[in-house]
């Protein structure tokens, strides 16, 4: 079993007025054993001294952190059974790659023989054979990326933990990078540990992702209901690209009444956020729910609108599409079969049936 837990576990750094920060706060989780668990959220939320704490690179100022059944609250790092990839690769530059991939194992006095089959297996499955021989140097930024995976494969750890190992490839290389790390996950049916400041290499990466923010723990689930139920307006404006719409309003009845429209409220979303009737709220659009009504063969009788456009950005399959509602700037995310002009008013339908509330506070 490699399940990693963390039960209330902080982090407090001194910072430099010798006062106290909480790089994370009262974090509790549950890694399930062979899961792909993405870390997502803005660069200073505690990704980083998550993954460090399960590394026991940095020790928890309190909580508890389990990998498989025993706590590791005092474990030293090489005896917690992990291998962590850093974004820089960390590669000895004076080695080959065969000496790089068989330092760790060298290391901990392993018999030659197992080294060596070791190396040549993980090389195999990362298609560094070739290379074994060659220095970091004359290896491209993504055979290195390789070569960092391959040196933690071969200690075939009980979990691996992996620190933005994507930021230094170009975005081509990246999205390649994505696939193959999603194969090697099934491959190797290990638990993996994914830290991410790119909500997209989250989104396509974890089977579950933990979002984060100002080192507070926002929602933990599946990138599906993170999509379609997100907690709160943090998650909301995060996850999603271009993010979720905000506008401001009231709900009465059936209705959400903005500054401008009326907006009908399906019946389930009414059962859903009956807590919020009567109450001032704010209501979350994703910009794929804004349709051109030309799209629509029954054209809708309600949710219709027709603001005036104010900006149109050409994406050649689609368009987004900026106009306002009160002080708010809404963008859409419309198919480009029909034109769309600027400064034009255009109907569109706003799909009610998706939407979310949330508290404005
Ligand atoms: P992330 O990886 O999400 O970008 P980090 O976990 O690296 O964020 O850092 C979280 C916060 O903790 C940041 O504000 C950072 O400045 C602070 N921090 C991290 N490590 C230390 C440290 N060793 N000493 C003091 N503050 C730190
Ligand atoms: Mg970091």
């Amino acid at each position: 079993m490699s399940e990693v837990r963390f039960v209330n576990v902080s982090k407090e750094f001194e910072d430099d007025n010798k006062g106290k920060f909480t790089a994370v706060n009262d974090a509790t989780f549950t890694i399930e054993d062979k899961e792909f668990m993405v870390f997502v959220g803005p660069s200073g939320c505690g990704k980083t001294t998550s993954l460090r704490m399960i590394a026991g690179l940095e020790r928890q100022t309190s909580g508890d952190i389990y990998i498989g059944d025993r706590t590791v609250n005092k474990a030293h790092p090489k005896d917690r059974d992990i291998a962590m990839v850093f974004q820089d690769y960390a590669l000895y530059p004076h080695m080959t790659i065969r000496e790089n991939m068989s330092f760790g194992l060298k290391n901990l006095k392993r018999p030659k023989e197992e080294i060596e089959k070791k190396v040549s297996e993980a090389a195999q499955i990362l298609s560094l054979e070739n290379l074994l021989d060659r220095k970091p140097r004359e290896l491209s930024g993504g055979q290195r990326q390789r070569v960092a995976v391959g040196r933690a494969i071969v200690r075939n750890p009980k979990v691996f933990l992996f620190d933005e190992p994507l930021s230094n490839l170009d975005a081509k290389l990246r999205v390649q990078m994505r696939m193959e790390l999603s194969e090697l996950h099934k491959r190797l049916g290990a638990t993996i540990v994914y830290v991410t400041h790119d909500q997209v290499e989250a989104m396509t990466l974890g089977t579950r992702i933990v979002v984060m923010n100002q080192g507070e723990i926002q929602q933990i689930d599946t990138p599906e209901e993170l999509y379609k139920n997100p907690k709160n307006m943090f998650v909301a404006g995060f996850i999603g690209s271009p993010p979720m719409n905000f506008v401001r309003g009231r709900l009465d009845g059936n209705i959400v009444q903005t500054v401008e429209h009326a907006l009908v409220v399906p019946e389930d979303k009414l059962l859903k956020y009956a807590e919020y009737q009567g109450k001032e709220v704010v209501l979350g659009i994703r910009p794929e729910d804004v349709i051109n009504i030309e799209h629509l063969p029954d054209a809708p009788a309600q949710n219709v609108i027709e603001p005036v456009i104010k900006i149109v950005e050409h994406l050649g399959s689609e368009f987004l599409v900026y106009f306002g509602i009160g002080e708010e700037t809404i963008v859409g995310k419309i198919s480009s079969d029909y034109h769309m002009e600027v400064f034009k008013k255009h109907q569109l339908y706003i799909n009610m049936e998706k939407m979310t509330l949330f508290d404005p506070q």
